[in-house]
């Protein structure tokens, strides 16, 4: 689906916000959903690329992506300017379940997994645990704050918030909120993943993953962007998903890990 870029710029760093009009993706989209797009009509850059919605607009028509220039086809992207064309289509995949009543949302991130979990603020603020490489990669903070979250940061060097891993401040968070209910949501890098859902069943916590597989078609045809997922009905008690069309989203109780 064609769409009019209405604003892409740097927001810090190697990351820009990307926002453009597409009413139906508006009105449809959730957290976690995808959109993917072909960012130019060059023959080395047939396939789609795929970023988490960040926010919508539906009032406007709009949707905003928060993306990371890691390669020719980000980079392609930044270079684009208001009222530029791009080929969205969306929203892909399946979302994550908005928060229970009961629970206290705690979305962990990794870099521009960030963007990904934003619009389950709306539905009810809870705690944001960013992760990141150094500062560098600590983004959209302010925005969670904004938003009513309380937001706890741990980089690798220690550049900003805690050093070491996001995975380090649960067992913190859970020591201060006593007796609370959590349910967690996750999306970054897959070793950050895989820790998360072993921690998460060691202390008997339930959550959802977003796991981001590289992909092709996007809409489950190609089996490009498969992924193991527990299968205790089956001889092995694992099988193959697609990323794009069963996920990226998965409940803990499917998340494979070694
Ligand atoms: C469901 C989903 C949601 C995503 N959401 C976002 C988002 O909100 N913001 C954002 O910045 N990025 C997001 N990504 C990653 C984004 O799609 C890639 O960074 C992008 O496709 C790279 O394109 P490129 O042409 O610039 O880089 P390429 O030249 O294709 O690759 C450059 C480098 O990036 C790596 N790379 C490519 N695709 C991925 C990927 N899917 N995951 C990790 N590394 C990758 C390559 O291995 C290579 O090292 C998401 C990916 C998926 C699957």
């Amino acid at each position: 689906m064609n769409a009019t870029i209405i604003a892409n710029a740097r927001i810090q760093g190697d990351y820009f916000q990307l926002v453009f009009s597409a009413p139906e993706m508006a009105e449809r989209a959730a957290a976690g959903h995808f959109t993917h797009i072909r960012i130019d009509r060059r023959q080395d850059r047939i396939l789609r690329r795929p970023f988490s919605i960040h926010d919508t607009d539906r009032a406007a028509g709009t949707v905003t992506v928060v993306y990371k220039v890691v390669g020719g086809g980000t980079g392609a992207l930044s270079q684009l300017r208001p009222g530029d064309a791009i080929d969205a289509l969306g929203p892909q995949g399946r979302a994550y379940s908005p928060p229970a009543d009961d629970v206290l949302p705690v979305a962990v991130a990794g870099g521009y997994g960030a963007a990904a979990m934003f619009m389950l603020t709306r539905r009810k603020p809870g705690v944001l645990l960013m992760g990141a490489r150094s500062a560098a990669d600590v983004i959209l903070t302010d925005r969670y704050r904004d938003a009513g979250c309380e937001v706890r940061v741990a980089t690798n060097d220690g550049s900003l918030g805690e050093k070491g891993f996001v995975t380090d401040l649960i067992p913190k968070l859970l020591a201060d909120y006593p007796g609370k209910k959590f349910f967690f949501y996750g999306c970054g890098p897959h070793p950050m993943l895989m820790a998360l859902a072993k921690l998460l069943r060691e202390r008997g916590l339930d959550g959802e993953l977003s796991i981001d597989q590289i992909m092709c078609c996007g809409v489950g045809a190609c089996f490009g962007c498969v992924v193991k997922v527990n299968d205790p009905g089956s001889e092995s008690n694992w099988r193959y998903a697609r990323s794009c069309s069963e996920g990226p989203v998965f409940p803990l109780a499917d998340v494979y890990t070694e």
